[in-house]
């Protein structure tokens, strides 16, 4: 999707701090942080939304959340904290089209969120 900003950055087109890539994922650092840590885990595949997966995800998806550990261990972070967030369309806040997992750490995290 030559349109979406996530497939521009994973096909380097745009520029981006990588932090990890590998077969099925991409991961950058958010251009607008909020925590010390905030980075974005991609899937080098474009999906919409949470909503237009599929089983066939599932080890995709799993994929994303083990590197978010992983991720938050290399850091320093796995035992302070970290928090993982998809977020789904507009009343989540979703500004780009390709699911993204957002990974958080650094600060305290207030709950619930705004
Ligand atoms: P969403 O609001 O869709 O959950 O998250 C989109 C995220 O992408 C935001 O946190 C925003 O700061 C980040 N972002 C927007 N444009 C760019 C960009 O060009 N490069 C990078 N690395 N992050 C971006
Ligand atoms: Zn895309």
């Amino acid at each position: 999707m030559s349109d979406c900003l996530f497939c521009r950055i994973i096909a380097g087109e745009i520029p981006a701090t990588l932090v990890h890539q590998d077969e099925r994922l991409v991961v950058v650092k958010d251009l607008n942080p909020q925590a010390p840590l905030h980075v974005l885990i991609l899937p080098r595949r474009h999906i919409a939304t949470l909503n237009d997966l599929t089983p066939d995800d599932d080890a995709l998806v799993g994929s994303m959340f083990r590197r978010a550990a992983a991720l938050a261990k290399d850091h320093g972070y796995h035992e302070r904290g970290y928090r993982t967030v998809f977020n789904v369309n507009r009343e989540a806040g979703q500004s780009v089209f390709h699911i993204h997992l957002h990974l958080l750490a650094g600060r305290a995290l207030t709950w619930p969120p705004g």
